[in-house]
């Protein structure tokens, strides 16, 4: 299992961080999760295209995590070799509704030549062939969910959320868990702090912490993160 973490910002504008969003590999099949602002051009330039995308899964329906979603399909319909490999949507609750009211906007998103699969994320594991999906509701939106991919190795991304003990469980002993730590002390609903994290890891233990999902407070940051933890980058890759 591959992760290259496309971005690793929020919904303020950055040059250097991109809104939060990432590219697992699992042999030759793609998994993107979330396509906020620019992640179609992100992808570009770390050599993909919209055409090497298998699944795509949402873990809410901010502008900063879905904006590219309607770039992403419109590319799979106009690009120079039109899509026709299927493509699978996940996302939370609602998700149906999201897509559609979407597509009512936008109908040009609607799949021409391929064959399009949207699925709303329940609390039973999805499974393809060697990949298992699971994910759990966190503390953000109604519709936000934190997700976990396994296939030998494992994965987890918590989405945006604050302290949540479905996180803790669903985390459990992952390998890498790729988390929003949206500020280093600020407290604000709906997202994490490190001290709200750290309560987090101690319940779930996970081997490796990815911090993402980054505020420009973190620009001001003085302090030291320690094992296991690990600030992520834009272009950041990793192999489990
Ligand atoms: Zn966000
Ligand atoms: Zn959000």
């Amino acid at each position: 299992m591959n992760i290259k973490i496309l971005g690793t910002g929020t919904s303020i504008p950055s040059l250097k961080r991109l809104s939060s969003s990432y590219l697992v590999t699992i042999g030759d099949y793609r998994i993107l999760i979330d396509a906020g602002p620019s992640v179609v051009r992100r992808l570009l330039e770390f050599g993909y295209t919209v055409e090497d995308i298998d699944l795509i899964i949402i873990t809410h329906f901010h502008v900063d995590h879905t904006a590219d979603l309607s770039t992403f399909l419109f590319a799979c319909n106009y690009g120079i070799k039109p899509r026709q490999k299927p493509l699978t949507i996940i996302g939370g609750p609602g998700f149906r509704r999201f897509f559609k009211g979407l597509s009512k906007i936008y109908p040009w998103i609607m799949p021409n030549y391929y064959e399009l699969c949207i699925k709303v994320m329940s609390m039973h594991p999805f499974e393809l062939n060697d990949i298992t999906i699971t994910a759990r509701s966190v503390n953000h939106n109604r519709e936000s969910i934190a997700v976990r991919i396994d296939a030998g190795k494992s994965v987890v991304f918590s989405g945006d959320t604050s302290y949540s003990k479905r996180l803790i469980e669903l985390a459990k002993g992952v390998d890498l868990m790729i988390t929003e730590c949206s500020f280093p002390e600020r407290k604000v609903k709906g997202h994490l702090n490190l001290a709200n994290l750290a309560r987090i890891i101690e319940g779930a233990r996970p081997k490796r912490v990815i911090l993402s999902h980054l505020y420009p407070d973190w620009d001001d940051f003085k302090g030291v993160l320690h094992e296991p933890y690990l600030l992520a980058e834009d272009g950041m890759e990793i192999g489990l």
